[in-house]
């Protein structure tokens, strides 16, 4: 009857970061019934297949469900007490920067904030990092360069009332499903509103556009600079905003002068429609995510769009504005709580020394490092020549998604000390683990993540943890008292930590930082537990708030700073040296290495086995046929992959999604071939640029 109807609880999606409502109901035998959550306002009740199908994605097959000390069963006594005990004599013996922790964009906030408190406050290295450095470290330096602190500006209801929305680096339709079926929805509405696609390759996300904009590799910077020169001579610059807000201008524009449309590769028609319909419309929003952040110019090619908004004032007003989507579920959250190897938490500044100092009293913390730690591909780089010496890996799988996935298996597999929390003990990570902490997941974690529009949801726990498995923020905490700090990591519950993170917030406003949750500092537990999704800036409605229509920036001087940024490609991407440029991505039903994506058949039926588009021109120069297996190579690795016929991408470049590890008796870990080389600002690798060779298996 309707009476004994369980009721449904209201959760969030662990996947992208677009951060859907989920509203989850208990089977009666022990699954989930899922569905979207008509309330929540980053979906109002949509949800993607993945979403759909997280029903499917509970069962224990592969779980672990005790500590693991090498290959026997310990307890958690025995494991955290070896864990602390590494920790400290490692410390002792080789100092602070001789440990790391490496955790991830699906952490819950709660758990990122103890990793962090631990981590800078009590051992005193900066060395924590996290994947998000693989996915929107750009955008935080990009951010951070013009605006002073890592802002995004606007709400998702600006995308359905541009009046232009343009797409770089960003294949939308399967990378954040929902935000894309917005669109849909809003320009189905609204047929005036057009698309613009900016993408080497064609993808889903291209059928939606009426411009399809074939940029070269890395052109993206030519391409702003030329729209701010079009900007500039079309009497399109808001003077006004710019004298009163903005600083930088002439140099940036001196600097889009001096450079080179042709950098963009694009047809002369196809850039003057760009530029056309740019300068044409005032609602314009500017999407970007990985075709940007991913890169070695990464950060200029965010502040590049930047300069194109703030030189216009088409910022923070409904429907106008640049937009970073991120690709995971809690990426913003974790950037908040100082998760990133260079910053303070609540948004303050690890090289500011008030900034630390006012962070060591608020934790009443022994110390905090006055250097950045190491970023994520250094951190593997020191963990391979014996610098680090210990580290502690939360909920991701580097040895398949890190760049040069082979080289970071080889530096784990060379280090003193590995600890692996995953709810898996057979990720390619975990084997290389010498102790393995079951960890709890999705359905029954509990706390708050962040969405790409600064929503913070609740995640909330429905299921019991199998076996002996734990909240990370708990084994945290647990290490941090092994370790000497009781009364830091006294936590009983992720309420009183977010207690403690909103509180400290008020060191945000203290500085004129943008980040303040103080009034959620005396939720009590219960409403803590009824939290409904809220965004910051919070205001007592509830409505959605923007940030710099008026200015407001968090710099030094409240200005926001326009930056030179040149579109000149890399030596290496201008001469045509490499025989193929490998781009790499998302399918559309699946997330990650898919540990848990990979246990719902249905999800496999799109796309059911690695592979990599390749141009038929290209494929009867190296004599391939379709379904031919290639072995692509770089980084002296091999990749075997099925080859997939493809005209949307452009002849000496090829595609192919990150998700698959090993096969039988190959390999398909595609970041095996991806480059180390980073963005000097962001640290963030190149995934999108790797030279490649491709013969016929
Ligand atoms: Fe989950 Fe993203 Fe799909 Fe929403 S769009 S259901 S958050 S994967």
């Amino acid at each position: 009857t309707a009476v004994d109807a369980p009721a449904a609880i209201r959760t969030t999606c662990p996947y992208c970061g677009v951060g859907c409502g989920v509203l989850a109901t208990p089977d009666g035998r022990g699954g989930l019934d899922i569905k979207g959550d008509p309330d929540h306002p980053a979906n109002k009740g949509r949800l993607c297949s993945k979403g759909s199908a997280l029903g499917e994605t509970l069962a224990r097959e592969g779980r672990l469900l005790a500590p693991q000390i090498g290959e026997r069963t310990a307890s958690w006594d025995d494991a955290l007490d070896l864990v602390a005990d590494r920790f400290r004599r490692t410390i002792a013996e080789h100092g602070p920067d001789s440990v790391a922790f490496y955790v991830s964009g699906q952490l819950l906030t709660e758990d990122y904030y103890v990793a962090n408190k631990l981590m800078k406050g009590f051992i005193g290295s900066a060395n924590i990092d996290t994947n998000s450095r693989l996915c929107m470290a750009s955008s935080v330096a990009g951010h951070k360069r013009a605006f002073g602190t890592d802002t995004v500006p606007g709400q998702y209801e600006d995308l359905e009332e541009a009046d232009l929305i343009v797409l770089v680096g960003s294949n939308l339709a399967w990378c954040h499903p929902v935000l894309f079926q917005r669109i849909v929805a809003a320009k189905a509405a609204r047929p005036g509103m057009k698309v613009i696609n900016v993408d080497p390759r064609v993808t889903a996300t291209s059928d939606l556009a009426d411009l399809h904009l074939d940029i070269a590799p890395g052109g993206d910077v030519a391409l702003f600079n030329a729209l701010l020169v079009a900007l500039a001579d079309g009497g399109q610059v808001d003077a006004d905003y710019v004298a009163r807000h903005v600083d930088g201008f002439d140099a940036a524009l001196a600097q889009a002068r001096a450079d080179d449309a042709d950098a963009t590769g694009l047809s002369p028609e196809k850039l003057s429609e760009f530029l056309r319909l740019w300068t044409g419309t005032r609602k314009v929003v500017t999407i970007y995510s990985q075709g940007v952040n991913q890169a070695r110019n990464g950060t200029d090619k965010v502040n590049a769009i930047l300069n194109c908004h703030l030189a216009t004032g088409r910022i923070g007003r409904p429907g106008m504005g640049p937009f970073s989507v991120t690709g995971q579920p809690n990426a913003m959250g974790g950037r908040e709580v100082g998760g990133l190897a260079n910053m303070l938490a609540c948004h303050l500044d690890l090289e500011n020394a008030e900034h630390r100092a006012a962070v060591k009293t608020f934790w009443d913390a022994p110390t905090i490092p006055d250097a950045p730690g190491a970023k994520a591909v250094d951190m593997f780089r020191k963990v391979g020549n014996g610098q680090i010496k210990a580290i502690w890996i939360m909920c991701t799988n580097p040895a398949v998604s890190m760049p040069d996935a082979g080289d970071v298996r080889a530096a784990l597999r060379g280090c003193d000390f590995v600890v692996v929390s995953d709810m898996f003990g057979d990720t390619d990570t975990a084997k290389l683990a010498h102790v393995r902490l079951p960890a709890t997941g999705w359905a029954e974690k509990d706390g708050t993540v962040t969405n790409s529009e600064r929503r913070i949801s609740r995640q909330r726990g429905m299921l019991p943890p199998p076996g002996q498995a734990r909240h990370d923020w708990d084994v945290l905490s647990d290490v941090g008292r092994r370790m000497g700090w009781p009364r830091a990591f006294d936590y009983a519950s992720p309420a009183e930590i977010f207690r403690e993170y909103a509180a400290m917030t008020q060191l945000s406003v203290d500085f004129g930082k943008d980040l303040d949750l103080t009034p959620l500092a005396e939720l009590s537990d219960s409403q803590f537990d009824a939290m409904a999704p809220v965004s910051w800036p919070l205001r007592p409605d509830g409505a959605a708030q923007r940030f710099f229509a008026d200015g407001g920036f968090f710099t030094d001087t409240g200005r926001a700073r326009m930056l030179p940024v040149s579109g000149a490609l890399p030596r290496d991407m201008r001469d045509g040296a490499a025989p193929f440029r490998l781009n790499t991505g998302r399918v559309r039903d699946h997330w990650h290495t898919m540990s848990r994506t990979g246990m719902a058949p249905k999800l496999s039926q799109h796309l059911a086995e690695p592979y990599v588009e390749i141009h038929p021109a290209d494929m009867a120069r190296l004599n391939l046929r379709p379904a031919d297996i290639a072995t692509i190579e770089a980084n002296g690795q091999p990749v075997l992959l099925r080859v997939m016929p493809s005209t949307k991408v452009k002849p000496g470049a090829v595609f192919a999604p990150i998700h698959w590890t090993d096969q039988v008796a190959s390999s398909a870990i595609v970041s095996r071939l991806t480059t180390k080389d980073t963005d000097p600002f962001s640290g963030q690798p190149d995934s999108k640029g790797a030279a490649v060779s491709i013969r016929k298996f």
